[in-house]
């Protein structure tokens, strides 16, 4: 155990393999308890951690900042051109090298403090290409996921340069696109559990999503490791845009969130530990236990009402892995 890190145990349990689990089971969000008290429903939105502290803003952040010194004028993207694209595809790749490597580097250096799964990624495995599973991560990341998120990227701004898709201008309607950049992370809510659920019909599972959840024991990687058909999918959100009045910024927010939030989704790990007792948090124990049983937790963490109502919902408690062992019997055909 390296100087940084925390004792683990004082924040969860670890079983007798190993795997470790946060105490007390996974909230179902948005709760109830918000919506008739302005103060709980402010601190829902605010605390850190919360719904847009740290990861939200920080994806905010990086979105502006791209936007702003990193992205073509809409006049250059008015025709298609090899260059403007290729210097699309290089920024966001190198963008995501950075993001993810930095995640995947820094949590390999904590051991399996705080990791919810004690077993190290797989380095020998012919589940995986390469039979490496980080390997075989990279490649559907940079071979799939940056090309088609470079796409929507790419003809949603040259749509917008063109004017064949609504405009609006932030000068003249500020307060609209605040508005609409503020509503991104819970309009890709909604998007994500309804294509999940569409990938975990058998036919498009076998085909498309059986890619993603080869990765049980999730590592930093593994969040854009998916299937071209779970990609195109996955990244189609960005048309909501061509739909109703919108902006270039906007727009790109759409598809930089969902680029780059698997990434802390994924890392397999609670927290990032740093000196005299600092973490980050860096886990979705939620969706961990989605990679682990499969049949439970479609929703991403702020909707988990979702799967409440849809009877799916595991809050990470015994009863509730009994209850999906039994559904996963049901459905062997999908694994
Ligand atoms: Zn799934
Ligand atoms: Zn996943």
């Amino acid at each position: 155990m390296s100087e940084y890190n925390l004792n683990d145990e004082n924040f969860g349990t670890r079983d007798k393999r190993g795997h470790w689990k946060p105490f007390g089971t996974i909230a179902i969000n948005p709760p109830k308890s918000i919506f008739f008290n302005p103060i709980k429903l402010i601190k829902y939105f605010f605390k850190f951690p919360g719904i847009f502290f740290p990861w939200t803003f920080v994806f905010g952040l990086i979105t502006v900042l791209t936007y702003l010194f990193l992205t073509p004028s809409l006049e250059t993207m008015k025709t298609f051109e090899i260059g403007w694209i290729a210097f699309i595809f290089f920024r966001n790749a190198a963008i995501i090298l950075v993001w993810t490597g930095i995640f995947h580097m820094r949590l390999k250096n904590q051991g399996t403090s705080f990791k919810y799964n004690p077993r190290p990624l797989e380095e020998n495995n012919p589940t995986f290409l390469f039979n490496n599973q980080t390997k075989d991560n990279l490649f559907y990341t940079f071979c799939s996921a940056i090309p088609l998120w470079t796409a929507y990227e790419v003809i949603t701004f040259w749509a917008f340069a063109n004017q064949i898709i609504p405009y609006v201008s932030w000068e003249i309607y500020p307060i609209y696109c605040c508005f609409l950049f503020f509503l991104v992370p819970f309009i890709r809510d909604a998007h994500f559990y309804l294509t999940h659920r569409l990938l975990h019909w058998a036919p498009l599972y076998r085909i498309a999503h059986k890619v993603h959840h080869r990765n049980t024991n999730t590592g930093a990687w593994s969040g854009m490791s998916m299937h071209p058909i779970e990609h195109i999918l996955y990244f189609s959100g960005i048309l909501i845009h061509w739909i109703i009045p919108s902006h270039p910024l906007v727009a790109m927010y759409h598809v930089f969130h969902a680029g780059l939030a698997p990434t802390p989704g994924h890392t397999g790990y609670e927290k990032m530990t740093f000196k005299n007792g600092v973490t980050i948090p860096t886990g979705d124990y939620m969706h961990y236990i989605h990679h682990k049983y499969f049949e439970c937790n479609y929703s991403g963490g702020n909707t988990s009402f979702l799967d409440k109502l849809m009877g799916t919902f595991h809050d990470g408690s015994e009863e509730a892995t009994k209850e999906v062992m039994a559904r996963i019997k049901d459905k062997a055909h999908y694994l």
